[in-house]
């Protein structure tokens, strides 16, 4: 995500912290980089202007001039400034849905086709239904593709919400009204409205969606706008902006090539937060947008806190909690824990996953490691531990020559990677010996933060 400018950023902000002095040529050289990093980012030029403009008066100012390591101070005024151009300084609960109103809380979407707007609304009904715990119902009144009415069927079953059933030959008002109806009598917490969407902007789109808010008064009206789009995407969030009395703001397919500018543009342009990106074709792929995390990530401090907070999602303290307490009552590690330890790392986005989180250095370092390699071979090495028997597993001694081989070939690999998982296998338990009592869910707490 938003990896050359991380990148480029990083090095310069490696630079700046280094200096003993800032001087006008070197902050102002710094600056020319800083800007031509976010040109390239395709941040709109207005926000670029504006960004570099508050950087240079406060690095002229006599709090970074005179601090002790000016270099550092002046990293601090980027990283504060970038987070407040992408809405930090509209306070932590603009980012967060609104649901202070009588239930259901209706959230209406809106967007040109093709954004990932019916993906998002599944995508925020699962984060609804399965992270707070709201009784979810979502409607479509795309009256004109039948197709994508079908298509928010199918992801609100996939994310446990319920899917109000409705005709392509209704009306968009009469569909909404309907299923608010129905929402208010099955005491639905939340009402998640999906709309028509068209390739570009078009007068008689707005004019429905503007009906449908008339009609509904939502609590939420998110904009959903792709980031591939670049400096488009702006003007796209302008348009609505002016037509909708939009509440916040979903950035879609971060995750794509997408030189990412937009995340730092949108807010800035409409005045309204972004309140979640989507970084995946998944359901799971939307993440909550945090200002200050997004600046530290793009300034290559790394995303530390996502990664704990993955790991919190993600960890399987019970599996912890029953290796601990098996190896502490002189149990041995086996195969069958080494392959719940590959799971783990998988549930965890893979390595991949993982490093993108990371600071940049970090990441250009592991760049020549092939990381979809590395995942594959997670994935082999469990392979490999699923065509042993239970007995096996248990008792790796057992494993000789000829079981080796038929191993092997039940896993379809060569007898040589069964050879080498053993050795892993065997570093990875003396290591567990080594950990004393507790050490196992001492590890466990220290990312549950
Ligand atoms: P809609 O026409 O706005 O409802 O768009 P869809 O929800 O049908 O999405 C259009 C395409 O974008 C689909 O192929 C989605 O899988 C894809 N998509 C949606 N969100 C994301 C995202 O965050 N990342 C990626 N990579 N793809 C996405």
């Amino acid at each position: 995500m938003l990896d050359n400018l991380t990148q480029r950023l990083a090095k310069v902000v490696k630079t700046i912290r280094g200096e003993a002095r800032l001087t006008e040529a070197n902050t102002a050289e710094m600056l020319r980089e800083v800007r031509l990093a976010l040109l390239e980012a395709d941040v709109a030029l207005p926000v670029v202007r504006n960004f570099i403009g508050k950087v240079r008066e406060k690095a002229m100012g006599k709090e970074v001039m005179d601090s002790l390591s000016p270099g550092q101070a002046l990293v601090g005024v980027v990283q504060q400034e970038l987070a407040s151009i992408m809405g930090a300084d509209l306070g932590e609960k603009a980012s967060q849905l609104n649901f202070s109103t009588q239930p259901p809380a209706i959230i209406l979407m809106a967007g040109l086709q093709g954004v990932g707007k019916t993906t998002t609304v599944g995508k925020l009904a699962r984060y609804l239904r399965q992270d707070k715990k709201k009784k979810v119902l979502t409607v479509s009144t795309d009256v004109y593709r039948p197709a994508a009415i079908k298509q928010l069927e199918m992801v609100s079953g996939q994310s446990g919400a319920d899917f109000f059933r409705t005709e392509s030959s209704e009306q968009p008002i009469a569909i909404a009204q309907a299923a608010l109806d129905y929402a208010k009598r099955h005491f639905y917490d939340v009402l998640i409205v999906d709309t028509a969407g068209r390739l570009g902007i078009d007068e008689q789109m707005m004019q429905e969606i503007s009906g449908l808010h008339q009609a509904l008064s939502p609590i939420e009206t998110l904009f959903v706008v792709d980031a591939m789009l670049g400096q488009d995407a702006i003007n796209v969030a302008k348009s609505f902006n002016d037509a909708l009395p939009l509440t916040g703001i979903v950035l879609t397919k971060l995750d794509g090539d997408a030189r990412g500018g937009a995340a730092l543009s949108v807010r800035h342009i409409t005045g309204k937060p972004v309140k979640f990106v989507g970084v995946s074709e998944k359901l799971d792929g939307l993440e909550a947008f945090d200002p200050v995390r997004m600046a530290n990530r793009i300034l290559g401090m790394g995303d530390i806190l996502a990664l704990v907070e993955e790991a919190r999602k993600n960890v399987d303290l019970k599996a912890a909690k029953e290796l601990e307490k098996k190896l502490k009552v002189g149990g041995r590690f086996d195969l069958n824990d080494f392959k719940a330890q590959l799971e783990q790392m998988n549930n965890m986005g893979g390595l991949s996953g993982m490093l993108d989180k990371m600071p940049a250095q970090f990441r250009l370092a592991a760049q020549g490691a092939n990381m979809e390699q590395a995942n594959k071979h997670v994935g082999r090495m469990a392979g490999i531990i699923n065509s042993m028997t239970p007995q096996e597993r248990a008792k790796p001694e057992l494993i000789k020559a000829s079981r080796k081989r038929r191993i092997a070939a039940g896993a379809g690999v060569q007898v040589q990677e069964v050879n080498r998982l053993l050795s892993q296998f065997e570093q990875v338990q003396s290591m567990m010996k080594k950990i004393k009592n507790g050490g196992m869910m001492k590890l466990m707490r220290g990312l549950k933060g």
